[in-house]
């Protein structure tokens, strides 16, 4: 069993630009130079990102399907006192990027995990994306197999929040024209691509359109891509507030449907056929 020191070390879970050096964040940078050692996905592809900022740390690979060996040693590292900073490729660690395994198990140790947060491509995307932002669901990379993509679309097509995926750009088009077949050719969805680079390119339109267009340029199938999914739209019944459903249930008791449902519309705002049709379901 390892020895666990008076002051046990800090697992930092660091974000690195993703795309952009500018993006790195000062706490990041000091962070990364004065932890004992970097745990990142790739080392060899994090030490550019290390030389350009002069960060001299020795760096340790580390993936989710590293050996539980891998894992232990870095908990009884940081249980020993050294800190570790864990980094990806690139943006925020965990994102559809290594580190849950070892995130766990320090948090099951009793080691203090502090986050140094920074660039993610699917918040990037979603603050730029004019989608509704109050409720969203981050689904990651999609099957890369037809069937399975389409089945995993089918069981998100009534989820009512935007819906975030990271797609790879030699799948780009197929991914759109499944989504125009599943969610219907109309659904809103917004490309972000190459996010902070130099041909950043964010574009929405509805789904069929924007599979047309990226068919038609074959530079929209090159780089890094977020597609954002505006969620379905609420079924008219539940677009109804209790308050409305009331007031059109008093006036049904007293009045004709037709009546009801036009004086209904006067009060809730609402469409005198939409009432009209919803007071009509009522009474089957
Ligand atoms: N951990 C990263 C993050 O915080 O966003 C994501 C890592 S995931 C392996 C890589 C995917 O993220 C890419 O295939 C792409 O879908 C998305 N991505 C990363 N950088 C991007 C960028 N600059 N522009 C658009 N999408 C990007």
């Amino acid at each position: 069993m390892t020895s666990v020191a008076s002051n046990p070390g800090i697992l930092y879970v660091v974000a690195t630009p993703i795309g952009n050096l500018g993006d790195m964040v000062p706490r990041a940078v000091e962070t990364l130079q004065t932890v004992a050692l970097i745990a990142a996905e790739d080392t060899r592809h994090s030490s550019r990102l290390l030389s350009h900022f002069d960060i001299k740390t020795p760096c340790i690979a580390y993936h989710d399907h590293s050996d539980d060996t891998r894992v232990d040693q870095l908990v009884a590292r940081l249980q020993g006192g050294e800190s570790i900073a864990l980094i990806s490729d690139a943006g925020t660690p965990l994102v559809s990027d290594p580190g849950y395994r070892l995130v766990r198990s320090a948090r099951q140790a009793g080691i203090q995990i502090v986050p140094i947060p920074g660039a993610c491509a699917m918040i990037a995307a979603l603050s730029a994306a004019g989608l509704p932002s109050d409720r969203f669901a981050f689904e990651g990379f999609l099957p890369a197999k037809q069937v399975a993509r389409c089945a995993q679309l089918q069981s998100l097509a009534a989820d009512p929040r935007t819906l975030i995926f990271y797609e790879a750009p030699h799948r780009i088009l197929e991914t759109l024209q499944d989504m125009a077949q599943v969610f219907g050719a109309d659904r809103e969805v917004v490309m972000a691509r190459e996010l902070t680079k130099t041909f950043e390119t964010i574009k929405g339109n509805k789904v069929s359109e924007l599979a047309s267009w990226v068919e038609s340029d074959s530079n929209q199938q090159r780089g890094e891509i977020v597609l954002l999914v505006h969620g379905a739209p609420k079924p008219e019944n539940e677009a109804m507030t209790p308050e409305q459903m009331h007031i059109m249930k008093v006036l049904l008791d007293e009045l004709p449907v037709k009546q009801a449902a036009s004086i209904g519309a006067k009060l809730t705002g609402l469409k005198k056929n939409f009432l009209y049709d919803w007071a009509l379901q009522q009474s089957e």
